[in-house]
């Protein structure tokens, strides 16, 4: 971001530098943050998507009520919110599965 040439650099003061750099921590920070805040819902779009994709009923045993999206490689672990690792689940399917990976 502050890639200066060596010629910028010995113009910039000590006190630019320093200010610069610290911006440049700033801005890192607030970047990591917003991420992690878009990241942590499933956009109403993809939940749709999934929901069509697997017919509003619960992939394992094809209930049509209570229905929730489940991810098939947990967030918690890591898991994105791609539509592969999406599924739709009934709330007693998705409560017995937790975080474990099937
Ligand atoms: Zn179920």
């Amino acid at each position: 971001m502050f890639a200066l040439t060596y010629r910028m650099q010995r113009r910039i003061s000590k006190a630019q530098q320093h200010y610069a750099k610290q911006l440049g921590v700033q801005l890192e920070y607030i970047k990591k943050r917003s991420k992690e805040k878009r990241n942590r819902k499933i956009q109403a779009a993809t939940r749709k998507a999934v929901f069509n994709r697997d017919e509003h009923s619960c992939v394992l045993c094809g209930k049509k009520s209570d229905l929730t999206i489940d991810h098939i490689f947990p967030f918690s672990k890591g898991g994105g919110h791609e539509l592969e690792n999406l599924r739709v689940l009934c709330k007693s399917c998705n409560q017995y599965k937790s975080d474990a990976l099937f």
